[in-house]
């Protein structure tokens, strides 16, 4: 096999993530030697940069490509069979790939390729070239469709934005430059090496600024689509919660939970973008909503997810509500939910405040 080749299969081996996951497995490189093994081959400085470059667009931009990295993929983390998660995730990408090509039509010269992951945390990765997995763990842990989607969202903001490439670059052109990339060309290790770098950037996590991005464009594609705009800040919520609860230990990787000021401050972010959104009448702070500075509700623990979680999803559909002109019109209470114009605001649990109360207060303040 050629040198180019094996590189290239050095590439696609080490995936190239943009992984939640905080504890990445060990990726092996596959194959002894790479440059080194090519016979009399020494590439140094900017000829391997722009081999690099070459190789990895290649990977990143054709069929051929994605359907490699696709089945390294599925056949590392093995593809889950239920035909209920398949189902729910197929859903979910074809209601989502509309509202990504609503604002970057990009998507649809490649549209993604995804599986259920047959992984029990709470996960989910983008990797290049448009390949996409979602752990089934993912399915179990979280309490809604509208969550899922926003986490799957949040990946393919990653894949729009080609941040896992971008970080990938980076780290290989710098280690190119400190030489240590080029010192492995004669030890034959550069498939290692990449394979390093590769797992190393799937902390790309660590880049605040491209979580920020994908965060928002979360929040981009699913105003798109019919789901709940605060699912994004609510998930966040939700990891807060799970950081400090008693299941820590357990929980994944997603999003870094265990990082609690971060998935706080990602949380208030995507709050401040719905406070925005809603052309700044609607908030929630500590499981509060308000509308114009005055209290609506405290959302009460119910459908497995705490307050402060609903409160989230109470500030999306008002957020929404508001941007498309709905409060022009009288909140009413239609079969059980509070409802402002036609678009729906709360459907009130048990210890919540009734929805007649609720509407008539909304209609105060609104
Ligand atoms: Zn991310």
């Amino acid at each position: 096999m050629c040198w180019k080749k094996k590189l290239l299969s050095a590439v696609t081996a080490a995936m190239f993530c943009v992984s939640l996951t905080v504890n990445v497995p060990t990726v092996q490189a596959s194959g002894s030697g790479l440059i080194g093994s090519v016979a009399g081959t020494l590439l140094k400085g900017a000829a391997m940069r722009s081999e690099v470059r070459k190789i990895v667009k290649e990977v990143n931009n054709t069929p051929q490509g994605q359907a490699a990295i696709y089945q390294k993929l599925s056949e590392k983390y093995g593809v889950d069979e239920s035909p209920e998660n398949k189902e729910l995730l197929d859903k979910i990408m074809s209601t989502l790939t509309k509202g990504v090509a609503a604002v970057d039509p990009t998507i649809n010269n490649m549209p993604y390729k995804y599986f259920v992951a047959a992984q029990d945390d709470l996960n989910a990765a983008c990797a290049m070239a448009h390949v996409m997995m979602v752990n089934r763990g993912t399915f179990k842990a979280l309490p809604n469709e509208d969550e899922i989607a926003a986490i799957v969202g949040h990946e393919m903001g990653h894949g729009q934005k080609n941040h896992g490439v971008k970080s990938l670059e980076k780290q290989v052109n710098n280690q190119i430059t400190s030489g240590l990339l080029g010192a492995a060309l004669g030890g034959g290790m550069l498939s290692s090496k990449i394979a390093d770098i590769a797992v190393t950037h799937t902390s790309a996590h660590k880049d605040k600024k491209f979580e920020s991005e994908a965060d928002s464009l979360s929040m981009d594609y699913l105003v798109n689509t019919p789901y709940n705009i605060g699912a994004t800040a609510a998930v966040m919520q939700r990891f807060v919660e799970m950081s400090i609860g008693k299941e820590s230990s357990k929980l994944t990787a997603f999003f870094r939970p265990s990082d609690h000021p971060d998935s706080a401050r990602r949380r208030d972010a995507c709050a401040k973008k719905l406070f925005e959104y809603s052309g700044k009448h609607a908030q929630a702070k500590d499981g509060v909503v308000t509308v114009n500075k005055k209290t609506f509700m405290k959302p009460v623990a119910a459908e497995n997810m705490s307050g402060a979680e609903r409160s989230y999803f109470v500030l999306g559909n008002l957020a929404r509500a508001y941007h498309d002109g709905q409060n022009k019109n009288e909140a009413t209470v239609k079969n059980g939910s509070v409802m402002l114009g036609n678009q729906i605001i709360v459907t009130p649990a048990d210890g919540d405040e009734d929805a007649q109360v609720l509407a008539d207060r909304l209609n105060e303040i609104k």
